[in-house]
């Protein structure tokens, strides 16, 4: 049995993702099909969960560009990628490299059966098979916070700010527990106004809107809040600011929508140990990763080559189909990402 009164944020994170993929968006029918993925963001700062709400016709075209995701060197390439034959330094924006590493770009996603080339007179001329869609209309960051304490909400406070300020994702919001107060105690803790706050109760997947995010302007430059003092006694420097247009905003949202394409929410299997005898999946949505050997769900970390109580499956398992295609380990991996590709 899961025990859900004390679920770790890891558990949490994986419920938030099922209701999304289920429930988005919380107000209301879901315009179009949506994609979930975990733990994804930019350098400087990495999302729980993000939400992309896509356009039906444009998701099916991506389709056909594979299920890997494509990288940003991939993407400057494919979106600009001619109709019919043109040298490539003349069909292609000039890049902010050497043109060295787009002719690996092309050579990359001609291999993948994506883009077409040809050498005319010593030139790489390059052809698109099929346009680059446009296919992802909104991008929504959820944070999760099973327990939203004072201290905790301090922290997430500044990273939500952040946020706000770049504006790179459509919606920012906020996922807790409930707590069953007449007011939640989420919306006394100073969060940014602009974020929203779902409680949601992971097992039953129930959940409520306690507060409605503002949409953020992705469409214009964003501030990028690179450096603040600690606000300390003797801290008395200042603030550093940067400013990043909206073009750099545009790439880089397509970049994080890219690697939620290849990556969804499953593939938590990936960084664990399925082949460890005392992994399995549990329900509700076989996608509750729990250790037999802990007695409890496992967080990412724990559940590594590293862990004292781990042990392989047995050789037996893996070998001659047992039972079925290979051992329990097998079988997990196999699930999570027939679901993750059912999905998209
Ligand atoms: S024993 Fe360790 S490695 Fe094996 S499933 Fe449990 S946490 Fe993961």
């Amino acid at each position: 049995m899961i025990d859900w009164t004390d679920l770790p944020e890891f558990g949490f994170e994986l419920r938030c993702c099922r209701w999304a993929e289920r429930c988005w968006p919380p107000d209301g029918d879901a315009a179009g099909p949506v994609l979930v993925a975990r733990q994804l963001g930019t350098s400087r700062r990495r999302w729980d969960t993000v939400v992309l709400e896509c356009d039906p016709d444009g998701l099916r075209e991506r389709a056909r560009f594979g299920e890997e995701p494509l990288d940003g060197d991939a993407l400057d390439v494919l979106r600009h990628a001619p109709a019919g034959w043109e040298y490539y330094r003349d069909a292609l924006p000039e890049p902010a490299y050497p043109w060295r590493y787009v002719r690996e770009s092309i050579h990359g996603a001609v291999d993948r059966g994506v883009l077409e080339s040809r050498k005319r007179g010593g030139r790489i001329e390059i052809r698109r098979k099929w346009p680059y869609p446009d296919w992802v209309d909104r991008i929504v960051a959820i944070e999760n916070k099973p327990d939203l304490d004072a201290a905790a909400a301090r922290r997430l406070g500044e990273q939500l700010e952040h946020d706000v300020a770049l504006a790179l994702a459509d919606e920012v919001w906020v996922a807790t527990r409930p707590t069953g107060e007449r007011v939640e105690p989420a919306l006394l803790e100073g969060l940014p106004v602009e974020v929203g706050v779902v409680t949601l109760e992971p097992e039953r997947l129930e959940a409520s809107v306690e507060w409605y995010p503002r949409r953020l302007a992705v469409d214009e430059p964003g501030t990028l809040i690179a450096e603040r003092p600690d606000g300390g006694g003797w801290d008395a420097s200042a603030a550093r600011f940067e400013y990043v247009d909206a073009d750099r905003k545009a790439t880089r949202r397509l970049e994080i929508a890219e690697r939620a394409y290849g990556r969804g929410w499953r593939s938590f299997h990936r960084t664990m140990r399925p082949d460890c005898r005392h992994f399995e999946l549990r329900s509700p949505g076989g996608a509750i990763p729990y250790c037999r050997a802990k007695g409890r769900l496992p967080t990412a970390r724990e559940c590594a080559g590293s862990c004292p109580a781990f042990e392989p499956e047995p050789p037996a398992w893996r070998t001659r189909g047992w039972p079925i295609e290979g051992g329990p380990g097998a079988a997990c991996r196999r699930l999570l990402d027939d679901r993750r590709r059912r999905r998209r």
